[in-house]
């Protein structure tokens, strides 16, 4: 029963990490906007501030899609992971527009910036992030990869403003800094776009990447004792942990080690990824509970 299942989930000591690096950085960057009297800088750290509420909401969702399967989620707590990879993309996308709307209007109507001033929030920006990014870099869900994502966003986002700023003070190129931001902006959202489809199969209940059910089909015919199978269907919890059913057809003088054997093949076939192997055996010419023939 329950011992052979492990819902373990990956680590979210990387975004506890990420979260007080970027609350940090906000306050730097409040503390900053103040100082220098910049509007640009304190409009940032409103930005930041609504990565920390995102970043705080993923690290919450990782932790608790650990928690153990219970009668109201029999299957456990895998999608609330998920969930935080929707949540992550959807505050990513809007961050985003907001960016390439302002990096187009300034574009048209190019201002001057305090180049000096810039390099040094920069500097600051690029190392909060970079250690940000480091800490999240072993992530293997999806929730991780999109926060991930995030923080290499601002990763970029401040490496352009770095990069600009010192060519700009050697420079006049005002219009450098907005297109250095479209850049980002479509580099970022193309890479947001092929995760979220990844999530979107999730809660479609597609079949696991990995998983090729015709090819397993066609494999378990090899089997011994075994006539032929249907029904099969499969579908992810959290894109790390799959579920199966199967209808399995034996011959009608399998004894009862022989069927024990094919059903203990075929859960070997699955793989470690799958959790949930239910397999109803039928013998030959019996008729099918889930067929209306
Ligand atoms: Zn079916
Ligand atoms: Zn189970
Ligand atoms: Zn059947």
């Amino acid at each position: 029963m329950s011992s052979g299942h492990s819902h373990e989930h990956g680590s979210a000591e990387g975004l506890r990490a990420a979260f007080f690096l970027n609350l940090a950085f906000t306050f730097i960057e409040i503390a900053g906007g103040f100082w220098t009297n910049s509007v640009a800088i304190l409009t940032d750290a409103l930005h930041d501030g609504g990565d920390c509420a995102s970043l705080g909401l993923a690290w919450y969702l990782q932790k608790l899609s650990r928690k153990q399967p219970d009668a109201g989620f029999t299957y456990g707590y895998g999608r609330f992971s998920t969930l935080g990879a929707v949540i992550t993309s959807v505050v990513l996308i809007a961050g985003l527009s907001v960016m390439l709307w302002h990096a187009l209007e300034r574009l048209m109507h190019p201002q001057e910036v305090y180049a000096p001033g810039m390099i040094v929030l920069a500097l600051l920006g690029l190392l909060a992030n970079g250690a940000a990014v480091w800490k999240t870099r072993h992530g293997t869900s999806l929730n991780e990869r999109m926060v991930s994502w995030h923080l290499l966003e601002d990763v970029l986002g401040w490496g352009a403003v770095l990069l600009g700023s010192i060519a700009m003070s050697l420079w006049h190129l005002p219009a450098l800094d907005p297109l250095l931001s479209i850049l980002i902006a479509l580099f970022v959202l193309w890479n947001v776009g092929r995760n979220l489809r990844k999530v979107g199969a999730v809660f479609l209940q597609r079949a696991p990447a990995s998983f090729d059910v015709a090819e397993f089909q066609r494999r378990l015919t090899t089997l011994p004792k075994v006539v032929s199978s249907h029904h099969a269907h499969t579908w992810t919890i959290d894109g790390e942990h799959h579920v199966l059913s199967l209808h399995v057809v034996v011959q009608n003088d399998a004894t009862r080690d022989q069927i024990v054997e094919v059903k203990r093949q075929i859960k070997s076939e699955c793989g470690e990824e799958f959790e949930h192997v239910t397999i109803d055996v039928e013998l030959a010419g019996e008729s099918c509970l889930d067929c209306h023939q």
